[in-house]
């Protein structure tokens, strides 16, 4: 017997982590990424939220260790700490990959510094830093206009970070500063080791900014999530395809032509972005019409706010669970023994609005795997 998750963001791939540390094999079936790749690189924990919530938050450590092991490559610290992000708005973030965390240790008077050929004005919106601006890269428009692209043009070829370095040296040696906040563009993967070399080659502190949409930081922990599920193989068996409905009453789900047995079920398909909340007038689940709360009719457009962006009624709604993580019917009593939410899809909290994204998915996606495990193992 094994169990199957749907979604393979933060929640899903924790869900699936925590399965294999208990000696179940896992499959996991996802297709296009949800909202994890947005991720701005400060986790938001939400440990009051989530107790507010009805969440049983008392092995948020554990769930945070597994993590931590698990994507090592991020360096994640505990915090709390207050971090720029890449329009230089503070933030008070629970955890961050190290070379975020890094930020908390700059020395006053550390300059923020302007990538000129990338056309964003970083270190003017970084109020308190000095501004440091150098010409990279070194030619107009070849990283687009992003820090996502170019961490990525990073990532690729080592010759844009030795010109970076040179860059730094250079306006460091006319203009001083005691450290360096920079966007972040150290890369994909490995970005400490990058980050450590850069602050030898310059003789300063150096640290990255938190991202901003599209997010380096959010690129980094899909890639790392990735990772983290490949080591996992053979336990967990990636599956890629679009689930398009489940028969609770026969344990199948539907993938293209295909149906699939299944013994248990983590739905972890997300919030209305990646498709685990739909709406239609009313927002309802896809795959099992499951309850949703609160229950409201629900336009798109008029859903979201210019002023609040994410803080809006759809992203509210969600799935309503009970300690286990299974769906509960009216009456609280569960839909079935065998299914699970986790993630962005489960109500009581808005992940973005409610500063809680993190902390639901990597807890939830813990708690419903054990409970997973044990029902599987129930008579
Ligand atoms: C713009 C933005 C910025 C954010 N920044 C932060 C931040 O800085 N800090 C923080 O703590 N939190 C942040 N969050 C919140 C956090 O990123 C999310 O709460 C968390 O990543 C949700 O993970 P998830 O696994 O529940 O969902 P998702 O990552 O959305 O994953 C859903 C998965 O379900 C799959 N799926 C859905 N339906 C199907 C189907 N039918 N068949 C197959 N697969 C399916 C998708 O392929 C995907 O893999 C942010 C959220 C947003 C939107």
């Amino acid at each position: 017997m094994s169990v199957t998750i749907i979604g393979a963001g933060l929640a899903g791939t924790v869900a699936a982590a925590r399965l294999a540390a208990l000696g179940q094999t896992v499959r996991v079936i996802h297709d296009r990424p949800g909202v994890t790749p947005m991720h701005g690189g400060g986790w938001l924990l939400g440990l009051e939220t989530l107790a507010r919530a009805g969440v049983p938050t008392g092995r948020m450590d554990e769930a945070l260790a597994l993590v931590t092991q698990g994507l090592a490559d991020l360096g994640l610290q505990d915090g709390p700490f207050d971090l720029r992000d890449a329009d230089g708005v503070l933030r008070e973030v629970d955890v961050a990959p190290a070379s975020h965390a890094a930020a908390a240790r700059l020395p006053a008077g550390s300059a923020a510094v302007d990538l000129l050929g990338l056309g964003h004005p970083f270190a003017e919106m970084c109020s308190g830093f000095k501004v440091l601006a150098v010409e990279w890269p070194t030619w107009p428009g070849a990283f687009g206009r992003s820090y996502a692209a170019a961490a990525a043009q990073v990532e690729a070829d080592a010759s844009h970070l030795s010109a970076l370095t040179a860059a730094l040296q250079q306006a460091l040696a006319t203009a001083p500063a005691p450290g360096l906040l920079l966007p972040p563009v150290l890369g994909l993967a490995g970005v400490e080791a990058r980050r450590l070399a850069l602050e030898a080659a310059l003789g300063v502190p150096v640290a990255e900014a938190l991202g901003t949409i599209p997010s380096t930081p959010g690129l980094r922990l899909w890639q790392a999530l990735a990772a983290w599920r490949a080591r996992l193989a053979p336990a967990v068996v990636e599956v890629q395809g679009r689930v398009t409905a489940v028969d609770l009453a026969a344990r199948t789900l539907t993938i293209g032509d295909a149906k699939q047995p299944f013994d248990a079920l983590i739905l972890a398909t997300g919030g209305p972005i990646p498709g685990g909340l739909t709406s239609d007038g009313a927002v309802t689940e896809p795959l099992l019409g499951l309850r949703i709360q609160p229950e409201i009719a629900c336009d798109w457009q008029r859903s979201v706010r210019p002023d609040r962006p994410y803080d809006a009624d759809l992203f509210r709604a969600g799935v309503p669970v009970d300690a286990a993580f299974r769906p509960s019917r009216y009456d609280g009593a569960p839909v079935d023994p065998r299914l699970f939410a986790v993630g962005d899809l489960v109500a009581g909290a808005d992940a973005v609005a409610d500063r809680c994204g993190s902390g639901l998915a990597i807890l939830s996606g813990f708690l419903a795997a054990e409970a997973a495990a044990a029902a599987l193992e129930a008579p």
